[in-house]
């Protein structure tokens, strides 16, 4: 079994949902579906997929103009959030510390977070790739956890841009991943890749050791995109 998330960023309408959903119940897959969608998407009839937010505040409520916290998103039914995305790193600089304090608000809402790591083009040709994803782990994620969290390996240089690591770069990466959660107590933890994930690469990727399903972006818009990534996999 593979978890396939959708992240919609700020993409797609309610109809558009409901379309979504009312495709995926004809699916032939045992995988984990989860659809992360804008808040504004929450709560509907999800069928078989799940849904999840992209973000949650650190604060649980109080005067917060425009932030949603976890206990409101777990109050519309949605189990999963994403935390620590790229787009939120580095359009609203958000930190490795910001990032754990919004894990902690997660799991105490019975929220799973969908935690993501990866490097920059920058921090890639400086050779610090494998340093960025440990510290990544490493300080995102809150010690002495007992409840569940998914990881994602994103490479920031390959989202939206068509770009994928070679098979050897995906692989070390979630080996590291995998080695560093053992290290913190979390083994099983499920690590996902992501960045430009479409149909035609999805299977390979999901043949990597330690790729444990995927985070797809541009290709989870539309049921034509996003079903053959689903059924690309038992
Ligand atoms: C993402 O933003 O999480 C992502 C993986 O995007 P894309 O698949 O479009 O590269």
């Amino acid at each position: 079994m593979k978890v396939i998330a959708g992240n919609w960023k700020m993409n797609g309408t309610t109809t558009g949902l409901k379309d979504m959903i009312s495709a995926l119940q004809n699916v032939d897959t045992e995988n984990k579906i989860i659809l992360c969608v804008p808040y504004t998407m929450l709560g509907l009839d999800s069928g078989r997929a799940f849904l999840g937010a992209q973000d949650v505040s650190t604060h649980d409520h109080g005067a917060y103009t425009g932030e949603v916290s976890a206990s409101m998103i777990a109050d519309t039914g949605a189990k999963y959030v994403i935390v620590g995305h790229s787009e939120r790193r580095q359009y609203h600089s958000e930190t490795n510390d910001v990032v754990r304090q919004k894990v902690s608000a997660a799991l105490s809402f019975g929220l799973t977070p969908i935690i993501c790591v990866g490097e920059t083009m920058e921090e890639k040709r400086a050779g610090k790739t494998m340093e960025i994803i440990e510290s990544g782990v490493r300080e995102s994620i809150p010690n002495d956890i007992d409840k569940d969290i998914i990881v994602a390996y994103e490479p920031r240089w390959a989202i939206g841009a068509g770009l994928t690591p070679t098979t050897e770069e995906i692989t070390e990466a979630h080996t590291l991943i995998a080695n560093t959660l053992s290290s913190m107590g979390l083994s099983g933890t499920p690590i996902l890749y992501g960045a430009s994930v479409k149909d035609s690469n999805a299977a390979e990727i999901m043949s990597i050791p330690n790729v444990d399903g995927v985070l797809v972006g541009g290709a989870s818009l539309k049921p034509d995109d996003f079903i053959p990534i689903i059924t690309s996999v038992k």
